[in-house]
């Protein structure tokens, strides 16, 4: 292990990652980069299970993938040059042009995972303590690991963030989005041809829908082999919360149900209310194989660092997703902690200006993911 003192960078850190996901993989691969040593637990055993769904590749990911010579962005990457309103017959209300990048999750996820050394990767490893004023690890059979820092990268139910803030609580934002994917190949030709090209939407009273296209599974971004993502967001219109966040096995999910768990009355009401939808819309659901539903919540902590332990991604932040920063927040997390600790002569001095900085920014990011939902879901 090295130690910091009066150096105008920090260098040859040992880091330990908690979650490897795409906050635990953009550190890794950033602090890598800087010359670290980083070691990923990801409690997940196998591949993570994508949810396949579309990701807006904001520049900072793009750059990210370039920098650190992953891909070539454009391999892995759909776009659209006009986003569209549609009005509920299927009219174009209003059309503005813009260009915007997508991806999938699963493509880019593979790239970062196929990037970094398996044998700092290890799966099926939980991580059930931290430590932060030695930098320790606790695994789940009870091994320690102490190192220079520790990155609590483990998502919005994180168990170190519940530790650091016990009285931080994830809020939900009173509505959901039901999400889909579905194979260009399956889709009619009309209903295709309706979105390439395009970032569409139908705002209608107390609901949101939109899709984009993303590339298929392994990135392919050929027309053919892409798919199409729909994001719907919708109010509980008086529903049981409960029962639809109860999946196939009868668990309430508090978060999130994954395709192909939602029960059957549950799945078909929401097709059912896909007729209040403008028509391609209306097929874009229908033809979907596996819908699923996440609840939309806000994250905010108040500090990104305690002693040697820091929390990034959205373990610390979760903005709601019409930001479409969270992707793009983590990697900014990651490269902005790289960089503290090059341009920093202590570590702790490192750890405190990152804190402050994506401190500020998850914040104001989670203000602005407020204010955009209740307003587009007529809540405000
Ligand atoms: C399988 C999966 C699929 C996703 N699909 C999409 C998508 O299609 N579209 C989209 O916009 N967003 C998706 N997301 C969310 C998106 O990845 C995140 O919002 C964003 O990229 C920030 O990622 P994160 O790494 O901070 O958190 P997350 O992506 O939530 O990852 C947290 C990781 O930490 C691991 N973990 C948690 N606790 C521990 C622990 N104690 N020890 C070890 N490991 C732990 C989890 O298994 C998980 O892999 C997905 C997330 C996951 C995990």
């Amino acid at each position: 292990m090295s130690t910091e003192q009066s150096r105008q960078s920090v260098s040859g850190l040992d880091v330990l990652i908690s979650g490897g996901s795409m906050g635990g993989l953009f550190t890794g691969l950033a602090l890598a980069r800087a010359g670290h040593r980083p070691t990923i637990y990801e409690r997940s055993a196998g591949a993570l299970e994508s949810r396949g769904g579309g990701i807006v590749a904001q520049q900072n990911i793009r750059r990210f993938l370039s920098e650190h010579g992953i891909v070539d962005p454009e391999a892995i990457t759909t776009r659209s040059h006009e986003r569209r309103f549609l009005a509920e017959n299927g009219d174009v209300k209003r059309a503005v042009s813009e260009t915007m990048v997508f991806t999938s999750w699963d493509a880019l996820y593979r790239r970062l995972r196929d990037a970094f050394p398996d044998e700092r990767y290890r799966t099926g490893t939980a991580v059930t303590a931290v430590t932060p004023e030695t930098a320790t690890v606790t695994i789940g059979d009870g091994t320690e690991r102490t190192a220079d820092v520790v990155v609590a990268a483990e998502g919005g139910q994180s168990t170190t963030r519940a530790r650091l803030h016990p009285n931080v609580e994830p809020e939900f934002a009173s509505y959901v989005a039901w999400r889909g994917v579905v194979d260009e190949a399956a889709l009619p030709a009309a209903c295709g041809e309706a979105f390439d090209g395009t970032f569409t939407f139908y705002q209608g009273t107390d609901q949101l829908v939109l899709a984009y296209f993303i590339p298929g599974p392994d990135g392919e971004t050929e027309p053919g082999s892409r798919r199409l993502n729909w994001v719907w967001y919708d109010t509980l219109d008086g529903r049981d919360r409960g029962a639809i966040f109860t999946d196939t096995s009868g668990t309430e999910r508090r978060f999130s149900v994954s395709p192909g768990r939602l029960r059957d009355p549950v799945r078909h009401r929401q097709r059912e209310r896909a007729a209040t939808l403008p028509p391609a819309f209306e097929t874009l659901v229908s033809a979907t194989p596996d819908l699923f539903v996440q609840a939309i919540y806000d994250l905010t902590v108040p500090a990104m660092v305690a002693d040697r332990a820091c929390l990034l991604g959205d373990a610390a932040f979760v903005a709601r997703p019409h930001t479409a920063a969270g992707t793009a927040k983590a990697a900014g997390d990651a490269t902005a902690l790289a960089d503290a600790l090059a341009s920093r002569g202590s570590v702790a001095d490192a750890l405190t200006a990152w804190s402050k900085t994506r401190t500020e920014h998850g914040a104001s990011l989670v203000a602005r993911g407020k204010q955009m939902g209740d307003v587009r879901l007529n809540l405000a």
